[in-house]
């Protein structure tokens, strides 16, 4: 699913963020990089590299090769406009927007890779008080919830009988 054209206004102060990491680092202005900025902040969900390839291609970007989307990753990373989120079965890794959203953690279902993202201000208040217990300063978390989602479970239960 892609997302129409809100929030377009939060995506260009995304996207000045990108241009300026760009120029920090001296690297050349490339505007297949920005298409893919663009794809990625108005991916709907969660995405794989390959996912985003193929909506680039659909889009017009006729060369955009899961490698070419691939090299650009670790900077939109750094630019704050993505972040990683859990894979699906057989998947190495996925990503989704992570620029102007607020903070979540994710169920993943280990059947069909569903993920649902959930926000607990209890868990956020429990983890900074272990971290607290420990001595540690908390940067950032990373929440993984592994199990069976209902529809899988559902389907489990109907063949069983
Ligand atoms: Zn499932
Ligand atoms: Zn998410």
């Amino acid at each position: 699913m892609v997302r129409a054209e809100q929030n377009s206004d939060d995506d260009e102060r995304a996207l000045s963020r990108l241009r300026e990491l760009v120029r920090k680092k001296e690297l050349k202005n490339s505007q297949v990089r920005e298409r893919i900025a663009r794809c990625a902040l108005g991916y709907e969900g969660h995405f794989t590299v390959e996912d985003l390839a193929r909506v680039l291609r659909a889009g017009g970007l006729r060369n955009a090769h899961p490698a070419t989307v691939y090299r650009s990753i670790p900077l939109l990373m750094e630019a704050g406009l993505i972040q990683p989120a859990p894979a699906g079965p057989g998947e190495t890794q996925r990503y989704e927007r992570a620029f102007g959203r607020d903070h979540h953690d994710h169920l993943v279902c280990t059947r069909c890779g569903q993920l649902v993202e959930f926000h607990s201000p209890t868990l956020e208040l429990l983890q900074e008080e272990i971290a607290k217990n420990y001595g540690f300063c908390l940067e950032s978390h990373l929440h993984e919830l592994r199990g069976t989602c209902s529809s899988c479970s559902r389907a489990d239960g109907a063949s069983a009988g």
